[in-house]
């Protein structure tokens, strides 16, 4: 009570105008009067972090207290955004706030716009790993998420002449209000060297691993504040620096310079997040940031064990749950290993058991090009002792549960072996994975079927138990709360405001769908954001685009899978048909793009350059009069996201069936009330089924299709030749029309025919088009569409991360929620 008591008096407008006013004086030193946009935000947000950091304290000391189980949710990304308006909302102090603010002369709402994104992550997996953190907060669950402190997040995109240019994200130049440094957990990490077998005075041997370069780990410590929720977890980002004692020697030795350039190779580790997104470039940096930020997890995870209690190893898993985003944090699991064994002296075969009963993998993709593998090389010269772990743990698997199933079977071996033995050897670190874990999941229901069928048959077969299916979540503060305020305060309005944290009460919307004089406000709600998103696109591609016109929006990394170019083909079809046919009555649309490429993926900036180039020619074509805009807002990110999916009619999720995993980019559309225009593919078959057919454009080849389509043997060319529009449109983009240039796109053009189409553009076109059609007169009843929109927002309760969480927590991690 005394707690809450206090929180309540924290959080009155004199309070906070008090706080804020101390920060602006004494923290940063600016007078009042003369104080900076930044120095405002920066005040605010420290204001805020002093109420958020007492109930991180008294978190901690109660999940301490009460010995609960913890979930360790391990990622090499965190794709956060910004973070002031969302603690506010979170915290429920956004109207005070506003209000202290304004008495003080300072707009709220211009300020949150100062904050740079914390942009450490890529795409979905960074931002599920981000939606996750939320959940787990508001559901009460102890947790604690660890990753990389990168001094550069995700590049910055720019455009020049159509074409992405990279630039460093220096997102915490200025620091940062919401990281709190915890040198008292500094870590030490172990790299390189060598590993000698010694013998103790038993007889027995032990291994060393030793001459080894170290590195340390700062700990920043970020909160996360929960909906409606007392409990504050913390995000814990790794930061590297150099190891003072490393370079003392040197030092003496007088090698100043040489010292230096050492510590600075040490910090390089942190520097800067890989930019690739799904695929992996099997760079030492990327194998050393990895170790890195998993040797000071696992270290912070077992000081925390070994301090807080007196148990036995035995009882490690029922303190401590560790989730493996994807495979790069794999390391983890022979790093344990490593702890247990040779630092702890457990029997292997206990350690192992702990081992399992600790991890579970999440896997996120079934491209083959995605399967992370290291070559054995490059992992023995960098981790030789995890190397030798990873042997043995393959040694006792193939001889044990492997030759016990498939006796003297050699290819069932090779195949289900954590090391690849066909060009070069590698790690499989997939296997590894799934191997040294209790639970392996899917992130939706096809995805995991396609995951047991034939990712990992033979896995499956040995131990269907362990895997499950846990279909991905977004969390609804920000995706709806927080980014389209005007609809939140709408549904509250309609059925109360219960929905926020159960998202099952999202339903009780539903037969408003019928109700005239709500569709208007719904209705009302999206113009308005259009007319927001309007002008953001005047001020950032300099192009008008009418309100009124049905906005399609395709957002999400730029991948061949994704098909942003069986859209692209689609609009040049649409461009001709316009200009063979000045009346054509079409509905006036824009399309929306949002997307970056991984630097070194030449195709993707290919069909960005196209796509740019396309747009500069239809935006600016009097014989199209306005009604066909593209626009390809530049620097996708988090922050534009929310301002692009309020305004969104039509959600673009058009993947090559079976490729996709799950997709969230579709959740958060449908969400705030866009149609889905959609394959079979991942969430979307769940969305299709919540929302139910007759409010969803689903088209195009099923994963069965595709499969057959591929045995049968897939020629593009016959789709070309029997499609005439299809035709035109590819000629016409591959000419010299739109750039001068007629190779310009000729890589797009070979790689949908002479490169045999990979992701099946060409079969999948003249569905892709026929659906388009539907959409384009079913956008002309509006009626209808604004019910079929209401339907969508008030059906997709099931895509909230606090289900997937809260499944998380009852079938892998066995969590308890506690009430702080
Ligand atoms: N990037 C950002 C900023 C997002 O918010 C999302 C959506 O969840 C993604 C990428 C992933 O989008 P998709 O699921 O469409 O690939």
């Amino acid at each position: 009570m005394e707690a809450l008591a206090n929180c309540a008096v924290l959080n009155t407008t004199d309070s906070l105008k008090l706080s804020i006013t101390n920060h602006l004086r004494f923290t940063l030193g600016a007078y009042i009067e003369t104080a900076s946009e930044n120095d405002w935000y920066v005040a605010t947000s420290l204001a805020v972090r002093d109420r958020v950091m007492e109930r991180a304290t008294q978190s901690r000391r109660q999940h301490r207290a009460q010995g609960v189980r913890r979930v360790h949710y391990l990622s090499l990304e965190y794709l956060m955004g910004r973070l002031l308006e969302n603690n506010l909302r979170n915290a429920g102090i956004y109207d005070t706030a506003k209000q202290a603010l304004s008495e003080m002369g300072k707009d709220l709402d211009a300020l949150v716009q100062k904050e740079p994104d914390m942009g450490l992550g890529n795409g979905g997996l960074g931002r599920l790993a981000a939606c996750f953190m939320d959940s787990l907060s508001t559901m009460d669950l102890p947790a604690i998420g660890y990753g990389i402190h990168y001094e550069f997040g995700l590049f910055r995109q720019e455009f020049v002449n159509g074409k992405q240019v990279e630039h460093p994200d220096a997102w915490m130049r200025d620091g940062s209000p919401w990281k709190i440094a915890r040198p008292s957990y500094r870590q030490t990490v172990h790299l390189y060297g060598q590993v000698i077998q010694k013998f103790d005075e038993f007889g027995q041997p032990h291994h060393e691993w030793m001459d080894t370069k170290c590195l340390l780990g700062l700990p920043w410590d970020i909160p996360i504040v929960g909906y409606d929720s007392n409990t504050v977890n913390v995000l814990r980002l790794w930061q590297a620096q150099a190891d003072e004692d490393f370079n003392f020697k040197v030092f003496n030795e007088g090698s100043y310079i040489e010292a230096l350039r050492e510590k600075a190779i040490a910090e390089t580790v942190s520097k800067v997040l890989y930019p690739n997104d799904a695929t992996e470039s099997g760079k030492e940096l990327r194998l050393v940031q990895q170790y890195f930020f998993v040797a000071c997890s696992l270290a912070d995870i077992v000081r925390r064990f070994k301090g807080g209690y007196t148990l036995p190893w035995s009882e490690f898993p029922s303190k401590a749950a560790v989730q493996l985003n994807d495979t790069h944090p794999a390391v983890a699991i022979p790093e344990l290993m490593r702890i247990l064994v040779d630092e702890e002296k457990l029997e292997w075969s206990q350690a192992w058991d702990i081992c399992q009963k600790t991890f579970s993998y999440t896997n996120h993709t079934l491209l083959p090009e995605a399967l992370e593998t290291w070559s054995v090389a490059l992992f023995e010269r960098v981790l030789p002792r995890h190397l030798q772990i990873i042997y043995e743990i393959n040694r006792r698997f193939l001889e044990g549960d492997v030759e016990a199933r498939w006796p003297g079977d050699g290819e069932k071996k090779r195949h289900l072996s954590l090391i690849e033995e066909s060009g070069g050897k590698k790690v499989r670190m997939a296997h590894l994975s799934v191997l040294g874990s209790h639970a392996t999941n899917g992130v939706a229901a096809l995805h995991t079927r396609l995951l047991c069928e034939r990712l990992f048959p033979e896995f499956f077969e040995l131990y269907p138990d362990r895997f499950l299916n846990l279909t991905n979540g977004v969390t609804f503060r920000r995706w709806l709360d927080v980014c389209n305020p005007e609809l939140s305060s709408l549904i509250t309005e309609s059925i109360g405001s219960g929905w926020l944290k159960d998202s099952s009460k999202l339903i009780q919307l539903d037969r408003f769908a019928d109700d005239a004089s709500f569709r208007e406000k719904f209705h009302a709600i999206k113009r308005g954001h259009k007319v927001r998103l309007a002008k953001i696109i005047q001020d950032s591609c300099g192009v008008s685009v009418s309100p009124d016109a049905l906005f399609d929006v395709q957002i999400k990394r730029l991948h061949e899978y994704k098909r942003q170019h069986l859209n692209l083909l689609h609009i040049v079809s649409l461009y001709r048909k316009i200009i063979a046919n000045p009346n054509l009555d079409i509905t006036p649309r824009v399309f929306i793009f949002g997307a970056k490429a991984a630097p070194g993926y030449y195709l993707a900036k290919n069909i960005i350059h196209a796509i740019n180039a396309v747009a500069a020619k239809v935006n600016h074509d009097p014989r199209v009069d306005g009604r066909l805009k593209v626009i390809y807002i530049p620097n996708y990110g988090v922050s534009i996201a929310e301002r692009i999916i309020p305004a969104a009619d039509l959600s673009e999720q058009i993947s090559t069936a079976g490729k996709e995993a799950s997709g969230t980019g579709n959740m958060k559309l449908a969400l705030n009330g866009a149609l889905t225009i959609g394959t079979l593919d991942g969430a979307n078959v769940e969305i299709l089924e919540e929302v139910g057919p007759e409010n969803i454009f689903i088209f195009g080849l099923t994963v069965e299709e595709v499969t057959e389509l591929n045995a049968r043997g897939y020629n593009p060319w016959d789709y070309y030749n029997a499609s005439e529009e299809l035709r035109l449109s590819i000629d016409w983009l591959a000419s010299d029309y739109f750039t001068g240039n007629q190779d310009e796109f000729k890589p797009l053009r070979d790689s949908l025919l002479s490169h045999g189409d990979p992701f099946l553009v060409m079969a999948d076109y003249d569905k892709y088009a026929a659906s388009q059609a539907e959409v384009d007169k079913a956008y002309r009843d509006q009626a209808h569409w604004q019910k079929m929109a209401i339907h969508n927002t008030a059906r997709v309760g099931k895509f909230s991360s606090d289900r997937t969480i809260l499944e998380y927590a009852k079938n892998v991690w066995k969590l308890p929620q506690v009430q702080v």
